[in-house]
């Protein structure tokens, strides 16, 4: 909505305006990854597992504690919904919000994926990215965005009136009932705010609206990550494809996602149950 202030601005508008800006929390006190030591051991890793996730679809896959997992473009460019669960207790969930407070509104190498509380400890740790070089363009986008929920047909009726039934909100449920033997009804509220794996948005400079714009990603690019606790995760192939022009629909080309598993070669010795930091 179009801003249209009723109110006029005080005298001292531009010096309550001028103050200085504060980041909310200083990530430099955090308990960081190693990211020296990850470095090393992502050197030696090898695929126990591929999984493909299909168009307007989403697939499941584990990740034990200490192994590492890799999202990759294969086909043409496509977007990725992103849920994490502790494996163990899946009332432990990534917690989107926060992992955009800590660290920003589009997170790369270095960055982690927070839980929710009370437990709020780093689930996963981002260990290679190859769109960082992508940075923040001319309109303020960026890649791998925490800042957008996931697309679901509830919002999409509210806009259109119509129902749409492969959003990422419904492809995650489906994909975590299937997992857990459950309902979709009891799997619907675990599913959780994603990271939108390389989606690229922003906000616009003039009325701070998200945004959205074709992902830069392009087959052979991936997103790895290393897990912090045991995994239960699940990825969406987005129905808007490369988001580029809309979301929700069968329109847009949409393309597969391979999830690769990975361990650390057995010389790392790195295979086994990790000890707490
Ligand atoms: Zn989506």
């Amino acid at each position: 909505m179009p801003r249209h202030p009723t109110t006029s601005a005080p005298r001292d508008a531009d010096e309550r305006r001028g103050k200085p800006v504060v980041a909310v929390y200083s990530v430099d006190t955090l308990p960081n990854a190693d990211m020296e030591q990850l470095e090393r051991l992502r050197q030696t890793l090898e695929t126990v597992q591929e999984i493909i996730v299909p168009p307007r679809a989403a697939r499941t896959f584990q990740v034990p504690k200490g192994q590492f997992f890799r999202i990759n473009s294969i086909e043409g460019a496509q977007v990725g919904d992103l849920n994490l669960w502790n494996a163990n207790d899946l009332s432990e969930r990534f917690f989107s919000g926060k992992t955009r407070a800590l660290h920003a509104t589009h997170i790369t190498t270095g960055d982690q994926l927070w839980s929710t509380m009370p437990h709020l400890r780093p689930m996963a740790t981002i260990t290679h990215d190859t769109l960082d070089w992508y940075g923040w363009d001319e309109d303020g986008a960026g890649v791998h965005d925490v800042i957008g929920t996931r697309c679901d047909p509830y919002t999409h009726r509210r806009l259109t009136g119509t129902d749409y039934h492969f959003c990422c909100h419904s492809n995650l449920t489906r994909a975590l009932a299937s997992e857990r033997n459950m309902s979709t009804t009891e799997a619907e509220p675990l599913v959780h705010d994603v990271l939108n794996v390389f989606m690229c948005t922003g906000f616009t400079r003039d009325t701070h609206q998200y945004f959205m714009k074709a992902s830069p990603v392009r087959p052979g690019d991936y997103l790895e990550f290393h897990a912090e606790m045991d995994l239960l995760c699940a990825l969406s192939a987005c129905p808007g494809g490369d988001c580029g022009a809309t979301h929700s629909s069968d329109v847009p080309a949409c393309h597969p996602l391979r999830v690769d598993v990975m361990r650390c070669a057995p010389n790392s010795g790195r295979n086994g149950p990790q000890p707490d930091r």
